[in-house]
């Protein structure tokens, strides 16, 4: 067994193994270790290994599944060994003390899970692959417990927003690479060919060309080659559910980073979970299909303005029609998770309940066809999900035929074929209930031939039927010619069997044998039926999910007045009565009201910047604006009164260093580098939201560095932008800078309090306040009073000397260095022009820098 443990062991690799040994997983070695650990359960011993005992733990079969999910979560993988062949083949084949064969059948990874116990119902679950072709990189990333797959290709320094969009629970790269992000998992680099991964895909879905799916590039089908080679090396050879694969092209989602998903708190909050996070305040989906359709809508917002004037056109039919509404979200409630049914049982780990899913499911998404076929004249989109929903009829049919209302899960007991589906199934259940009846019978006959009232029927896995009789009344059975037969003797009670009940029971057996056999032949069929219509059923699950988000859209913005936003191309955003959907959930939980702002970007006007005391409400503002554009670009109303809101290609959100103190990566530095991708990227579309940049520096520094980037902000991207700023001396740039606009979030001292208004207002703000928070957040009066007297002294000095932003009167403006900069440029670009470079000599070239270098 040793023998056989260990080279398992070495197949497993780097995975935990889970080792069948009859009703248990058993774990050894520093598996035992690291596993008992994790699941805190007992670490106990077995047998000998090199003269010290093996460490061992174990977890029951039949409750593996919820280890496994402790396992997974903790980051392992876990390789499956089962036992390939009874103890009694065993046996059959090499004698008494055969060892039974074992073989990994599967591995268990945090990407590759399909059980319903181990997936979030209302999270997609994504194994991405990663690899770099000829200098771009191609993602292949896909949920195979839906078998979306989606294929996509970018440029070097954008793999990480693209990771972010796909939120990968496990990611595949070629062993050796040096872009290798933390935490990837090494496949062999040959995996990555772009032959092979056009070779599987077209043999995955038995087509000679892909052509009819898109246009894959050799990068998107390399990283595929990778991807499917694993879901290969992980299932054993069995690969999961896999849809054609859809092409996410550049340009076509709404761009944002790493750094502004994560400040945004799109689907994960700063401390990490759903709460507290923009989909857990917008979501009221009725399906878990819904729900990562939204988080997936909410990762990659269009911009294409004809795509989301379509998905409004749906949230907005839906929304003033508030009976359909709650009609269609009552159906949908009721609909199982056919997506992921399907994923199980094309995975070859489907159940009978998995199949009546799919039953109910589609004969679902049927009805729902026809009362929509009622309703006249629907929204475009809808009108082309319709006919996704409309079809299986034969598939339905079938299967409610074929299966009970309530299929197991188990099929090792039978009784999920339907009566009246096949007629020879019937008769052997006839067979077997008349025999059933028969024994009862004997029962009564038997109590009258001995005479014992207490003689009953029984039946277990170990004897099968039998009679049993209490042990003072036994003698009678015991005389030969009494017809029993002796077959076990209790405390206080024995056991015997009879002809007539033997052969009842004969009966029983063989006639459940046979329909057990006659079910799982059926079952094999109907899984076939369903695997055969796999794109098709697919397409309905995504219908529905399409129509459960814009339902829950509609829903969620009739709860609290949220309106339509209209999309324009013009750079503009104007929001009327904005609201922050998060912060306004939790105020409201206290009882407190939010205050709703408006925001008026246009090219005239696109920089605001905004001043006021802290905890005035700056953040909340400029975030509330970047999310409402960001759920209208997703196709969803928003918490305003009114919004008009440009196009946007890219949207920015950076947060001065130290308000990301709590998440350990606080350095200037990493406030800096972001900073700079905004400035490297942002467009004339773009949105920006700057919360306190240059905060995380010294006052100077931070004075100096904000200034600047406000500058090229306003000169260069000139973008679409807000920036928050407890700088007052930023005000001057007003004067410069014509595009841009002065705002405040407004306080008051009331009686010596601070009173904190939440409302923006326009032009400087006039004081800080700073003092007046600091007493709000309970700093002792003697310790404000004392800061009260060095600010007199300090706002002194500034009085005297003009500030720390003194002697900034004449420095040129941004542009205007640019421009200095850019005509240096110009001269040289001119002279270079005409040099005949082949014509120099070594002499007369060098002669020449020496000349361009004086003149620049
Ligand atoms: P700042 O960025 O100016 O320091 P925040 O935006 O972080 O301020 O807001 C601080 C707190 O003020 C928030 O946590 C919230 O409780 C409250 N707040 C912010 N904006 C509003 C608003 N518009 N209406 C009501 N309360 C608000």
């Amino acid at each position: 067994m040793m023998a056989q443990y260990l080279a398992l062991r070495e197949e497993a690799g780097d995975c935990l193994l889970f080792y069948r040994m009859g009703d248990f997983f058993e774990l050894f070695f520093e598996d035992a270790q690291k596993a008992a650990a994790i699941l805190d359960i007992s670490l106990t011993s077995r047998g000998e290994h090199a003269g010290a005992p093996i460490p061992m733990c174990g977890v029951p079969v039949h409750s593996a599944e919820g280890y496994l999910a402790r396992l997974i979560r903790a980051g392992c993988r876990v390789a499956i060994a089962e036992q390939t062949e009874s103890p009694a083949e065993a046996k059959k084949r090499g004698g008494s003390k055969a060892l039974v064969a074992r073989d990994i059948v599967r591995f268990v990874t945090a990407g590759t899970l399909t059980e319903e116990a181990l997936l979030e119902p209302r999270r997609a679950n994504v194994l991405a692959a990663v690899c770099e072709l000829r200098g771009s990189i191609g993602l292949a990333a896909c949920d195979i417990s839906t078998g979306r797959m989606e294929l996509e290709e970018c440029a070097a320094d954008q793999v990480s927003a693209a990771l972010a969009r796909v939120g990968a629970s496990e990611l595949v790269v070629p062993e050796v690479w040096e872009g290798t992000p933390d935490g990837a998992i090494g496949r062999p680099s040959r995996d990555f060919a772009s032959e092979t991964g056009e070779a599987s895909l077209k043999a995955i879905h038995g087509v000679g060309t892909l052509d009819g799916f898109g246009m894959f590039s050799r990068a998107m089908l390399a990283a595929a080659g990778g991807l499917i080679a694993y879901l290969d090396h992980v299932g054993r050879g069995k690969l999961p559910l896999l849809l054609p694969p859809e092409v996410r092209s550049s340009g076509t989602a709404l761009a944002m980073d790493e750094a502004t998903r994560a400040s945004l708190e799109i689907l994960q909050s700063s401390q990490g979970g759903r709460k507290g996070s923009l989909i857990d305040a917008v979501d009221r989906c009725v399906t878990g299909a819904g729900a990562r359709q939204l988080a997936d809508d909410l990762s990659a917002p269009l911009t294409d303005r004809i795509a989301i004037a379509e998905r409004l056109e749906l949230v907005a039919w839906l929304y003033e029609d508030a009976l359909l509404r709650e009609d269609l979200r009552g159906a949908l409630r009721a609909l199982p998770d056919i997506g992921r049914a399907l994923g199980r049982v094309v995975a070859g780990r489907g159940s009978p309940r998995d199949l009546g899913q799919l039953r109910d499911g589609l004969s679902g998404g049927r009805r729902l066809h026809e009362r929509l076929g009622r309703k006249g004249e629907l929204p475009a989109l809808l009108a082309r999900l319709m006919p996704a929903m409309a079809g299986h009829g034969a598939l339905v049919d079938l299967f409610s035929r074929a299966l009970v209302s309530a299929p197991p899960t188990e099929r090792g007991q039978g009784g999920y074929i339907a009566e009246g589906y096949d007629a020879s199934l019937d008769e052997l259940r006839k067979t077997a209930g008349n025999a059933r009846r028969a024994i009862a019978a004997l029962e009564a006959k038997y109590r009258d031939e001995t005479g014992v009232a207490a003689l009953k029927i029984k039946h277990n896995n170990v004897l099968g039927y039998f009679v049993e009789v209490p042990q003072r009344h036994a003698d009678k059975l015991l005389l030969p010619e009494s017809g029993f037969t002796h077959r076990q003797t209790m405390a206080g009670a024995m056991r015997f069997n009879a002809l007539a009940l033997h052969e009842e029971a004969s009966r029983i057996a063989e006639a459940g044998a046979h329909s057990l056999a006659a079910e799982e032949a059926h079952f094999e069929e109907l899984i076939g039926t369903a695997v055969a219509a796999r794109n098709a059923i697919a397409a309905t699950a995504a219908a529905l999910a399409r129509i459960d988000v814009a339902a829950g859209q509609a829903e969620r913005a009739a709860e609290s007045g949220w309106s339509r936003p209209d999309i324009v191309e013009e750079p503009c955003l104007e929001i009327e009565g904005g609201r922050h959907p998060v912060v306004e959930a939790a105020l409201a939980a206290q009882r407190e009201r939010f205050v709703a702002n408006d925001c008026r970007l246009s090219p005239q006007d696109r920089l605001w910047l905004i001043g006021g005391p802290n905890m005035g409400g700056k953040s909340t503002f400029l975030r509330q604006n970047a999310l409402i554009v960001l759920l209208a670009q997703a196709g969803g109303f928003v918490p305003a009164q009114a919004a008009k809101i440009g196009l946007v290609d890219r949207l920015f959100s950076r947060v001065g260093a130290s308000d990301n103190l709590a998440r350990g990566r606080s350095t200037f530095m990493v406030e800096m580098v972001e900073t700079a991708a905004i400035l490297a990227q942002a467009t004339e579309r773009s949105f920006v939201i700057l919360d306190e940049v240059g905060r995380g520096t010294s006052t100077y520094d931070g004075l100096a560095l904000a200034w600047a980037v406000a500058e090229a902000v306003h000169e260069t991207n000139r973008c679409r932008c807000l920036f928050a700023t407890h700088y007052h001396e930023l005000a001057r740039l007003a004067e410069t800078c014509d595009a841009l606009s002065l705002h405040h979030v407004r306080a008051r001292e009331w009686k010596g309090e601070l009173v904190l208004l939440h409302e923006l207002g326009e032009g400087p703000a006039d004081r800080s306040y700073g003092l007046a928070v600091a007493r709000l957040a309970g700093v002792p009066a003697k310790v404000v009073s004392r800061a009260k007297a060095v600010l007199d002294k300090l706002e002194k000095g500034r009085a005297q000397t003009g500030g720390l932003a003194a002697g900034l009167g004449d420095l040129p403006l941004f542009a205007a260095a640019e421009a200095a900069r850019e005509e240096a440029c110009d001269t040289l670009r001119e002279r270079l022009k005409d040099v005949d470079v082949d014509a120099l000599s070594p002499r007369e070239a060098l002669e020449l820098l020496y000349e361009l270098k004086r003149e620049t």
